[in-house]
């Protein structure tokens, strides 16, 4: 029998509508499957213990004749940071451990109206900070391509979870690349849907200028399928867009089959230093130009001079809004309370909780973004941040007069080691150099798989950003390219990926 776990969404859906395979058999070999190799690649922090309930009411619903949409049933991973109403939230902190929400994000509840099966809350970075998922205040998630490396980050075990076969389906969020940059280090499919077209109600708030969530998946149509699903207005988001969205999943069917690369005008960026990437990922990037123009793709040099200066000015904006947000973490409302002994004030108790619960890099950016907020500085920092924030903007206004998408490396190397960044926050930082700029204009991105980088045989993304509401048009070119790099390579990246040996034995 196939091995339900390395099916792609689509196929498994069709499936569960032919009524080849139910809903249980599938959600219970992906929990076969987190029971085998989690131990090792930790891409959960919590596993639900009613999938298999869940499964077998929508196998009871199909049964009944019920009208169903094209995932009901398929499995889903949900990352930390989205709030669930039966299993815990904790955004990856100590502040939050145990803690349960009154209501379900959006996104959630949209997921589960179509039918998803919630299979558990998967690792991140704490509070979305980070690009290796080292600062979950719960341990490290591991990279299926090799253990001994990262996943990437903030959202490192959605990632993990569809590149080990734990999920076909994942949700991540996307401030800075958290969804983008794992993608590239685990060779899956990350969505960054332009901002406010995906509710971010009950996303944990990290920046809520930059925030958006979005799918994590092993190809484009799936990613399409997802984003279906959880898109679309939500009145309870004031920053959700009214528009109404073409279907995803019809424009990378679209993609997939036309000639969308005809005369498509692709965008280079002449200021991203090629010196900052490694070999590997150059080369698989310039591989991947070249196979675009061979298809009729029109390779256009652009300039977006103030590129270089996003991630200093992210840098400076994300502290301040996270700075921000993270001020009701207060020991009073939500999570973990520590009470000093004596006669502990409120502030007391306040500054215990706080030194207990938040990890070092939460710590770091709290003092960060209070230090660019405060009076005398505001202006110097805060302010010249959302000024060069208007300047990327405008490099990308004009860069879209000329092309119709803009693309790059999803990130400069590929998965680096466990440990090997963990205390040099900015050698950290520099991995968003090509993701960042997107969600400080609030453009849409995709990074699909592009190749394996020669020196170290690890996957490598591209990037392909479109201008705003035009996130079809990044399916279409997403699907169209995936399947010219399947056809050379005999199939997905990820079939291409070692067995995933874990350390019990089990691949
Ligand atoms: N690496 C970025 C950061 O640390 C990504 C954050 C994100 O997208 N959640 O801020």
């Amino acid at each position: 029998m196939t091995d339900l776990t390395r099916l792609s969404a689509a196929a498994l859906s069709e499936k569960l509508a032919k009524g080849d395979v139910s809903s249980v058999e599938a959600t219970r070999a992906h929990l076969d499957r987190i029971a085998a190799v989690d131990g090792d690649v930790h891409a959960f922090l919590h596993v639900s213990d009613h999938a298999l309930d869940v499964a077998a009411d929508i196998d009871r619903r199909r049964a009944a004749g019920d009208e169903l949409g094209p995932l009901a049933g398929v499995p889903l991973a949900i990352k930390d940071v989205l709030v669930t109403t039966d299993m815990p939230s904790t955004s990856g902190s100590r502040i939050l451990e145990g803690y349960m929400s009154p209501f379900d994000a959006t996104v959630v509840a949209r997921s589960r109206a179509a039918g998803l099966v919630p299979l558990g809350k998967t690792n991140m970075d704490e509070f979305a900070m980070g690009s290796s998922t080292e600062h979950s205040a719960y341990g490290p998630t591991h990279n299926p391509w090799d253990l001994d490396r990262v996943p990437g980050g903030s959202g490192g075990g959605s990632a993990a979870a569809v590149a080990a076969f734990e999920a076909p389906l994942a949700l991540g969020s996307d401030t800075g690349g958290s969804i983008r940059q794992p993608a590239h280090l685990t060779g899956t499919v990350g969505v960054k849907p332009t901002y406010g077209g995906v509710s971010r109600y009950g996303a944990i708030a990290l920046a809520s200028s930059l925030d958006q969530v979005g799918p994590v998946t092993r190809s484009v149509l799936d990613a399409g399928l997802l984003h279906d699903v959880i898109g679309g207005h939500d009145h309870r988001d004031s920053t959700s867009l009214t528009d109404v969205w073409p279907s995803f999943a019809e424009a990378a069917r679209d993609g997939a089959r036309g000639d969308v690369l005809k005369g498509l005008r692709v965008g280079v960026v002449r200021e991203l230093p090629d010196s900052g990437f490694q070999a590997g990922v150059s080369a698989s990037f310039r591989a991947s130009l070249a196979l675009l123009e061979a298809n009729g793709a029109e390779i256009v040099e652009i300039s977006a001079p103030h590129f270089e200066y996003g991630v200093a000015a992210y840098y400076l904006i994300l502290p301040a809004e996270a700075s921000s947000n993270l001020a009701k973490f207060d020991s009073v409302r939500f999570g973990m309370r520590v009470t000093p002994s004596g006669n502990a004030t409120v502030e007391d108790v306040m500054a215990a909780t706080r030194e207990a619960g938040f990890g070092d890099e939460v710590k770091r950016r709290i003092i960060l973004g209070t230090y660019a907020l405060s009076a005398g500085y505001y202006d110097a920092y805060y302010g010249s941040a959302q000024k060069v924030r208007t300047l990327i903007q405008r490099d990308f206004d004009a860069a879209f007069e000329a092309v119709d998408v803009i693309t790059t490396p999803s990130a400069p190397t590929t998965a680096f080691r466990l440990g090997e960044r963990v205390d040099d926050p900015l050698q950290m930082y520099l991995n968003d150099v090509t993701t960042i700029p997107a969600n400080l204009a609030g453009v849409p991105g995709i990074s699909i798989p592009s190749g394996l980088a020669e020196e170290d045989g690890l996957p490598v993304g591209i990037q392909f950003l479109a201008p705003v509401r035009e996130d079809a048009r990044l399916y279409r070119v997403g699907a169209a390219l995936e399947t010219l790099l399947e056809d050379a390579w005999g199939g997905p990246l990820l079939d291409r990926a070692p067995a995933l040996t874990t350390r019990g034995g089990v691949s």
